[in-house]
């Protein structure tokens, strides 16, 4: 049975859903061959080529193969610091993936991309000392790129991984929103002040900072432990409380993190620590920075508790995982077809009534409307009788391998 169920797993990989075309990440080369699809199921269009992307974006994925839950297959470059140790891949030239498992030479020149500011940027400061035995730092561990408008667009340099999140930073007038927290093996509140990410305006007391997260799943939600204020949506509250790790999917092997934050450090032991949220969010909340306001939209599909947060005035989405320019998962413990079809109608919605123009997404790159509405029409062009039964059986083999993983904290 065992067997069978691994090879189930593996043939219903995410990497070749039911009808759905794979979107390369953005580093990959346009003219790349699209990925296989089942036979089982009639195929659907495939989305376009996407234009080239701005300097600074993600580094190239490289292929790994092995038991995959989450975004398989995928595992990002490091994040590159403006002087640091770990410059990025060319996006010219994308070189040929590695052997698998092997990781890229560490001494191959590649140019640096300065829009990254990291522990080069201030060297001296609280926090910038070498790693010891105390560990890296916050300010090793993160770096931020600014994306105009009091947004800060932020990542953990060495969680080499599809899973890696975005983080974003949204200053307001009165208060400052970090959306999503990373996995939190350093403390990003810790590293926001450092970099001076958080410095008010000349003469103005300090803003209250409060962490929302877009669900609860390990990637977002493991670096909530060191925010004073949290919110989540009251769907997942109780799993944030408990720190249900099954619901949070925790999944990390030591070879997605490419500096371990801590000598001796793995893994295996990695969990999601109870948070206690201070504010629960429902459908149509406002959360208010003060020139800023935030609404929040409950779109569950991917988990129950999944939120979207408009900024209406800019015409700015904050999506989370309920869509990022890749392939939606919709087969995890929590996740549901026919309540993704329903999301994925509402930000066809959004874009049909000119209320979106840029998406700021939980996963890979920033894209706009005409791909939001491109991602959303193909989910639910595909999410047919046979896509709900694949699905149904990765769940089942997902869900297996999560309580497996995570029976310490489940049982
Ligand atoms: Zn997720
Ligand atoms: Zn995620």
């Amino acid at each position: 049975m065992w067997l069978g169920l691994v090879w189930g797993f593996l043939l219903f990989s995410p990497d070749a859903p039911e009808g759905k075309t794979v979107n390369t990440p953005c580093e990959n080369p346009p003219s790349a061959a699209p990925p296989p699809r089942s036979p089982r199921c009639p195929a659907t269009a495939p989305l376009p080529p996407r234009p080239g992307h701005p300097p600074g974006v993600l580094p190239a994925p490289r292929t790994t193969w092995g038991l995959r839950l989450y975004f398989p297959r995928r595992r990002l470059g490091r994040v590159p610091a403006a002087s640091g140790d770990a410059p990025p891949r060319s996006q010219a030239t994308p070189p040929s993936p590695p052997p698998q498992g092997a990781r890229p030479p560490a001494a191959a020149p590649r140019p640096p991309l300065p829009q990254w500011a990291g522990p080069g940027t201030r060297r001296g400061a609280e926090g910038a000392r070498p790693a010891g035995a105390a560990g890296m730092s916050a300010l090793e561990w993160f770096a931020h790129k600014p994306l105009g408008g009091g947004i800060f667009w932020i990542q953990e340099r060495f969680y080499e991984s599809g899973n890696r999140a975005n983080i974003w930073l949204v200053r307001g007038s009165q208060r400052d929103v970090v959306i999503d927290a990373g996995l939190g093996l350093r403390s990003l509140p810790d590293y926001l002040r450092a970099s001076g990410l958080l410095a008010p305006q000349e003469g103005a007391a300090p803003r209250p900072l409060l962490a929302v997260a877009t669900h609860v799943h390990f990637d977002h939600s493991g670096g909530l432990q060191h925010f004073e204020e949290v919110a989540v949506h009251s769907a997942e509250a109780a799993a944030l409380l408990r720190g249900d790790n099954y619901e949070a999917v925790t999944w990390l092997s030591d070879r997605e993190v490419a500096r371990p934050p801590r000598p001796g450090w793995r893994a295996r032991h990695f969990r999601v620590p109870p948070v206690r949220p201070s504010r629960l969010l429902q459908e149509g909340d406002v959360i208010s920075l003060g020139d800023r306001q935030l609404t929040v939209m409950h779109m569950p599909g991917h988990s129950r508790g999944s939120i979207c947060l408009h900024d209406k005035d800019r015409k700015i989405l904050f999506s989370g995982d309920v869509v990022y320019d890749g392939s939606m998962i919709d087969w995890l413990p929590y996740s549901r077809v026919s309540d993704y079809v329903a999301s994925c109608q509402r930000l066809m919605e959004l874009v049909d009534r000119g209320l979106v123009e840029k998406v700021l997404p939980g996963h890979f790159n920033i894209f706009g409307a005409e791909r939001l509405y491109r991602l959303a029409s193909n989910y639910i062009s595909q999410a047919g009788v046979c896509h709900k039964v694949s699905t149904c059986a990765m769940r089942s083999i997902a869900s297996i391998a999560l309580r497996i993983t995570n029976s310490r904290v489940t049982s």
